[in-house]
């Protein structure tokens, strides 16, 4: 058996002709730059997020460096945000010229702690951004207080989070603006690079469509920095025919889950632990994220057995080579540095077999079974005890 982190082939077929309709379309028109593609979608995924704007760009990563530059963060500025996350959250950051100031991580999330925000401000500090890590929303009512107070910008990095929801409050409606990427492995993909920032503040937008554009406004007059970073019209034209079909995928990406989850703990839970939706989230499992002992021995193992796994994140942002000069040291953020060591995500897409969830949650057990490690041996046997001693401290 030959099990893959996504296949996104199912999908693609089940839409072909309606992709190509639309594909046509566009192309016959001539109209590929900011056409009616990338209007309408602005539209629906800013009304879906219950947002005023949407500001269609390049990629998730742009997303993020625009929407800091139109909430003017800049040179000589400090946000603050998590270093367990994709590079691209702290290489914004930086891009825009700020310095990246990394907190801690929340061990049963795997999001920023709120509790060790406050302590990061200085007279620098001008943004936050959390970022909804895997599906799940970070805590944005106590990150939202603790801005408000220190009049911080919040700006939501909801890269693997479209669709979420926080105590029925959706992406993108808390914070001053959220981004999105539409790169082809996120929940919505598109058939190459695609991003959004998503805000109700006007004036945000309105910098957001200009920096886009090179900072031209009005046409090659350029009283701002800005760039080449738009939505491509055919790659909008591709997520205006997926876009329906998200709440249904987010769905079966939700029942997946807890498959994987209910069959993990009948013989594992002692040993595992599979990830937590906290109370009053809708978590839409961009990643299905376990924490483990012996991590990267799994790892080799599944994938003798065929089944593909992926660490994210292996190395934290805190301490890759290219941010050195911000003086971080391994120890000094110990939740994230943890999860490095410990998380493991196994095989999630919404086409997803029931057979291949059984065969991998079959070999995940066999793994540990062999090493006398499992919910019947914790009765006192040497093994069990040092499973749980290297299983996660977490409530
Ligand atoms: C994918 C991702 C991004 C970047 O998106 P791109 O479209 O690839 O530029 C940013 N942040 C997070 C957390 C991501 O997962």
């Amino acid at each position: 058996m030959k099990i893959q982190m996504l296949d996104l082939s199912e999908q693609y077929q089940s839409m072909r002709e309606e992709v190509f309709h639309k594909l046509d379309e566009v192309m016959s028109s001539s109209r590929f730059i900011l056409g009616d593609n990338v209007k309408q979608l602005e539209s629906d995924i800013a009304k879906y997020s219950n947002a005023a704007y949407g500001v269609g760009v390049g990629n998730g990563s742009d997303a993020i460096h625009i929407a800091l530059q139109a909430a003017g963060v800049g040179e000589g500025d400090e946000v603050i945000t998590t270093a367990f996350t994709f590079f691209a959250t702290g290489g914004a950051v930086a891009r825009a010229g700020a310095k990246p100031v990394y907190v801690d991580i929340d061990p049963v999330t795997f999001n920023i702690d709120p509790s060790k925000i406050e302590a990061a401000i200085t007279p620098k500090t001008k943004a936050v951004i959390p970022v909804h890590l895997y599906g799940q929303m970070a805590d944005m009512d106590k990150i939202k207080e603790i801005a408000d107070k220190h009049q911080l910008a919040v700006i939501e990095d909801a890269a693997q989070a479209i669709g979420a929801k926080y105590n029925g409050r959706n992406v993108g409606e808390l914070g001053t603006a959220a981004t999105y990427s539409f790169f082809p492995t996120k929940n919505l993909g598109a058939y190459g690079d695609g991003g959004m920032v998503v805000t109700s503040d006007q004036d945000l937008a309105e910098k957001a469509r200009v920096i886009r554009v090179h900072g031209s406004k009005p046409k090659y007059y350029h009283h701002v920095l800005g760039y080449n970073s738009r939505l491509d019209e055919l790659q909008a034209a591709i997520l205006n025919v997926k876009f329906p079909h998200l709440d249904k995928w987010s769905e079966a990406r939700r029942e997946r889950a807890a498959y994987y989850t209910e069959k993990l703990n009948e013989k594992l839970s002692n040993v595992i632990q599979t990830p937590i939706e906290k109370e009053g989230n809708y978590h839409v499992f961009h990643q299905y994220t376990l924490r483990v002992p012996n991590r990267d021995e799994l790892q080799s193992f599944l994938k003798e057995q065929g089944i593909a796994t992926m660490i994210y994140y292996p190395t934290p942002l805190h301490v890759q080579p290219v941010f050195k000069d911000l003086g971080y040291q391994e120890g000094d953020l110990p939740e994230t540095e943890k999860a490095a060591k410990e998380a493991i995500s196994l095989p999630m897409y919404p086409e997803l077999k029931k057979e291949d969830q059984d065969y991998a949650v079959e070999k995940i057990i066999e793994f540990y079974h062999i090493r006398g490690i499992g919910n019947e041996n914790l009765n006192g046997s040497r093994n069990a005890s040092a499973a749980r001693e290297s299983s996660p401290s977490i409530a």
